[in-house]
């Protein structure tokens, strides 16, 4: 699995394109203006890939303003976990409580949850639920390739927020991590929702949040 990264919007949210064999899923697309969208766009098409889903691992208002704009390009590709829904329902409330303007998403039909996984070329995610940054928070994991999509719930040198957004809980946050992140082990890259790339072995190590794990 290949994995593109960009990083968009104020909030500085990572957006992924990740691709095999000229398939690709976007997880979480967080490209807000105009040029963002279509710098998007323009890797799609100068990699020739065809979206077969577009994904995201919450639906907290940064990480959600392509969403329309890909929604409006391929059909039927849009999916999260079903705690995202009242989230995607008040996408406009969010985006007003922070500033900043959002065509809304619509809600998906289709939904993922722990066990499930999400097929494009020859890769196969698996699906980790991971809430306590937010109740739907989901994780995208190819063991075969080393590699996870895992959002606001570990970052490097950081853990995800609870503190100052709805339905959050730190508890829930550290068992998600010691519970489903931390077992993929140590030579597993992580790709989070902020910040760069890093490895499940480094996390356990360095981050002075995971000190007693
Ligand atoms: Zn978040
Ligand atoms: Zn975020």
């Amino acid at each position: 699995m290949k994995v593109q990264s960009f990083t968009y919007n104020p909030f500085m949210t990572n957006c992924y394109v990740c691709h095999d064999q000229g398939e690709a899923v976007i997880i979480d697309p967080s490209c807000a203006a105009d040029n963002e969208k279509q710098e998007v766009a323009k890797f799609l098409e100068k990699e020739n890939l065809t979206v077969v889903h577009l994904l995201l691992t919450h639906a907290h208002i940064d990480h959600i303003f392509g969403c329309s704009f890909f929604e409006d390009r391929f059909d039927d590709v849009f999916k999260m976990h079903d705690a995202a829904v009242p989230f995607i329902e008040r996408s406009v409330d969010q985006a007003t409580a922070f500033g900043v303007q959002i065509e809304p998403p619509s809600v998906p039909t289709s939904f993922l949850a722990e066990g499930d996984t999400v097929s494009f070329g020859s890769v196969t995610l698996d699906v980790l639920h991971t809430p306590g940054h937010s109740p739907d928070s989901i994780c995208f994991v190819d063991m075969e390739s080393q590699q996870a999509i895992t959002g606001d719930v570990l970052f490097q040198d950081s853990i995800g927020r609870t503190q100052g957004l709805p339905q959050t809980s730190m508890p829930q946050l550290m068992a998600s991590i010691r519970d489903k992140v931390l077992p993929l082990g140590d030579d597993v890259t992580i790709y989070p929702g902020h910040g760069p790339e890093t490895t499940i072995g480094r996390e356990r190590r360095q981050n002075p949040f995971l000190n007693d794990s």
